[in-house]
């Protein structure tokens, strides 16, 4: 069994009159201890269990949002570049038609060309992989060429820095074409990238990564992308081993559940194998989600 049996291609909610649908690029598999950072692993083991090479389970997460004025991709999930050592070492299943992500737009009722606005939180791997393809010749060629794609400014520079502690996850292959099509919009700070969609820095993971809020008739969703990967990382202080600056994720992430709770956000979880989405409860003695 694939880990990704089980999880539908996409499922659909709505944030006011805004329609969302979660988009199952596939899976990954890392490493438990770095997915929870400091967390003792009798801990996190007892809310996900590892294989026998310590590595659980994690969905690619994408988010398609018909938005009054332009339909938008939230992440592309790994795309179909890598080789199989790759592949192996990250427990990567996204086979599809070119990718798991394609089947999945298909199956939310849109061709991927139809995508107007691809929007990536950051740029490593597993969230900005499908914004390119190799194609049977061998050319790596932007998915989406009929569309924008739009990412913090810096978070490009930052993935162009390329040293020692960031490169293995900062593949060129995955942005540069996209520069080279000249098809990058780059933001700074808060941004609001069409009606209803905004883009909102919550560094820590890197130093520009950004979240994108959904906005319609005074509901809004959350999604969150790698500030809070699954609904275990919902703790303060779960915090993944892979971020850059944990003490400023810690600070993003208190801000955010402050406002989640002010304002009943629907949240989004990008890596969480079994729960797309979900409400803070507000009884909750500190941070948990609603069980509803
Ligand atoms: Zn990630």
């Amino acid at each position: 069994m694939t880990p990704h049996e089980g999880l539908p291609l996409s499922r659909s909610t709505t944030v006011g009159s805004i329609k969302i649908h979660g988009i199952e690029a596939g899976v990954q598999q890392l490493d438990g201890g770095a997915m929870f950072g400091v967390v003792p692993k009798p801990l996190w083991e007892r809310r996900v269990p590892p294989d026998h090479r310590n590595r659980i389970p994690l969905a690619l997460r994408c988010l398609l949002v018909e938005a009054p004025e332009a339909l938008v991709l939230v992440d592309t999930g790994i795309g179909n570049k890598e080789d199989e050592k790759f592949m192996d070492i990250y427990g990567v299943t996204n086979r599809g038609d070119p990718t798991r992500l394609e089947d999945a737009i298909r199956h939310a009722g849109f061709e991927p060309s139809d995508v107007d606005i691809v929007l990536n939180t950051h740029l490593h791997f597993d969230h900005a992989g499908g914004d390119t393809f190799v194609d049977a010749e061998g050319t790596v060629r932007p998915s989406f060429p009929r569309a924008r794609y739009v990412v913090q400014r810096r978070e490009l520079g930052f993935a162009r820095s390329q040293n020692e502690r960031i490169r293995a996850s900062y593949l060129p292959h995955n942005f540069e074409p996209v520069d080279a099509a000249g098809l990058w919009t780059l933001v700074e700070g808060v941004a609001l990238v069409t009606k209803g969609v905004r883009v909102i820095p919550t560094p820590g993971h890197t130093p520009f990564h950004q979240s994108v809020t959904i906005e319609s008739d005074g509901a809004v969703a959350c999604f969150l992308a790698d500030v809070c990967p699954t609904t275990a990382h919902i703790p303060l202080p779960w915090i993944m081993g892979y971020d850059l600056e944990p003490l400023v994720t810690l600070e993003s992430k208190r801000g955010l559940w402050k406002q989640a709770l002010a304002d009943d956000w629907l949240l989004v979880f990008q890596h969480d194998p079994r729960t797309p989405w979900g409400r803070l409860d507000p009884d909750a003695d500190g941070y948990a989600l609603r069980r509803d």
